[in-house]
């Protein structure tokens, strides 16, 4: 589907929107990926919701993704005899692996790996970070800590270890559940939280099998330490900045945003910034100024996609989130300054035919009347390779790949059309022409940039360029074979 700007939207599916009606509003306001939560809802829910989005990609004719989303290790306390207690600066509290209910002075921590990696001096962090704990001392079975932020402590409360690498495998046995489920379900990406390091993607990669691409959540310092390691070896990235606010100081979030967003681009894997990017909305028809200001920061940046969570998956305004955000990026990407910030810090290392000819491509579309840049695109890498030069020209991905088509709804200004299997250059033109007119981006008299790799079906093969006329009695009558 073209939709008159190139920064994707993500939106997260929950109770808010989980019939047939709502979901292909979100899709024609504007939500171009449909995210399923792991963490919540039953097999069966998850089932339905990617049974309707598939409808409505056959309904609609224009291929989505969906981005399954592993809950990860999250770690949790045990429960408390009175259920909540009051925590205060300087208090002694003790974490322990006793599964007796806890009180004032201590709470059970049903993770011995945790004990196992602690140190003192460490702190942990319980519910979103509102309380701080400091490792005084510990061992195997316990830690001992001083409370450093007090506040209501209470059951089953969320614990992040920052400052440790915890030698915590990134899927739990739920998680290799949820993810064997998805997998035979048919989704294209897979989100990863809580990644840590390279190798808890690779683990998760060989469980896949190349069934979805893998995306990987960046809310762990441990994850932006090595996040080089871990961009090799993902397909995508997350900037997760939910977690990534309690794991750092809120402060060090931006900076983190803006370096991962111009590495992913320099590397050509589409990156989702995400979390409370339209917080109040959840609540509120109207986002706050300085969310449509967060909106389009992360649109000049050039991320490929922002994402709606809470927003769109429980608030009351979910439509208009996404119709929101739509208008922002419609708004920013019409901005000269826009412009100047994306081919400034277009900073691209090319070494390889393809390379070449995605730049050339963008030249030529830029420096003549060129309605579309229309590549062929097995694996989707030459797509990608296209969208990393971000060109003010719109992108056409043609592909005989159903799984390619949808994964490149995630990324930045690509509209995808399906082909057949191709055998003949000719034909390959005559396609592009055709995709470009059936999505309204031209018309007969127009040009269009094709580029291609022959022999055909073979990933990463691009070897053509050709200017070509929308016109098909024109192709045949003048291209080569
Ligand atoms: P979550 O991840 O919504 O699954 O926690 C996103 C984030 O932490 O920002
Ligand atoms: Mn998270």
């Amino acid at each position: 589907m073209n939709r008159d700007r190139n920064v994707k939207i993500v939106a997260t599916l929950g109770p808010a929107s989980s019939d047939y009606e709502m979901i292909r509003a979100l899709h024609e306001a504007g939500a171009d990926v449909f995210r399923l939560n792991m963490s919540h809802g039953s097999h069966e829910e998850i089932e339905e919701k990617h049974r309707i989005i598939r409808q409505i990609e056959k309904d609609l004719d224009s291929p989505i993704a969906i981005l399954a989303d592993l809950q990860g290790p999250k770690l949790r306390l045990g429960v408390f005899a009175n259920e909540a207690e009051e925590l205060e600066w300087g208090d002694t509290f003790r974490l322990d692996l006793d599964d007796t209910p806890g009180d004032k002075t201590r709470v059970q921590l049903p993770h011995p790996e945790i004990f196992a990696a602690l140190e003192p001096g460490a702190h942990l962090l319980v519910n979103d970070g509102k309380i701080r704990l400091r490792v005084v001392d510990c061992s195997r079975d316990h830690a001992n800590c001083t409370v450093v932020t007090g506040g209501t402590i209470s059951n089953r409360k969320g614990v992040n270890v920052p400052d440790v690498v915890l030698p915590l495998a990134a899927l739990s046995d739920k998680d290799k559940r949820d993810l064997e489920f998805v997998c035979a379900l048919g989704v294209d990406w897979l989100a990863l939280s809580f990644v840590q390091r390279a190798k808890d993607v690779w683990d998760a990669r060989e469980l896949v099998n190349g069934r979805a691409a893998i995306l990987s959540k960046i809310e762990k310092p441990a994850a932006v330490d090595s996040f080089d390691e871990i961009l090799e070896v993902s397909d995508g990235i997350m900037v997760a900045r939910g977690d990534l606010g309690v794991e750092l100081p809120v402060q060090n979030v931006p900076p983190i945003q803006k370096r991962l967003v111009r590495k992913c681009r320099a590397a050509a894997k589409p990156v989702i910034v995400a979390t409370q990017m339209l917080e109040s909305m959840i609540e509120s028809p109207m986002p706050t100024r300085a969310e449509v200001s967060d909106v389009s920061n992360a649109i000049y940046e050039g991320s490929d996609a922002i994402m709606l969570s809470a927003e769109s998956a429980a608030g009351q305004y979910p439509v208009e989130a996404v119709s929101t955000m739509h208008a922002v990026a419609v708004e920013v990407e019409s901005d000269d300054t826009y412009r100047q910030i994306i081919e400034s810090s277009r900073k691209v290392d090319r070494s390889s035919i393809a390379d070449g000819i995605v730049s050339a491509s963008r030249e030529i579309a830029e420096t003549t009347d060129i309605k579309a840049i229309c590549c062929f695109t097995s694996s989707g890498t030459t797509a990608a390779l296209v969208a990393r030069e971000r060109p003010r020209v719109p992108i056409i991905a043609l592909t005989s790949k159903r799984s390619t088509a949808r994964r490149l709804a995630l990324t930045w200004g690509t509209s995808c059309v399906m082909t057949g299997q191709l055998e003949r250059f000719k034909q390959a033109v005559v396609n592009a022409a055709r995709a470009a007119r059936k999505i309204g981006l031209a018309g007969e008299g127009d040009q269009i940039v094709v580029t291609a790799g022959v022999p055909f079906n073979i990933p990463g093969t691009t070897n053509i360029l050709r200017v070509a006329p929308c016109d098909e009695r024109l192709i045949y009558s003048t291209d080569p074979e």
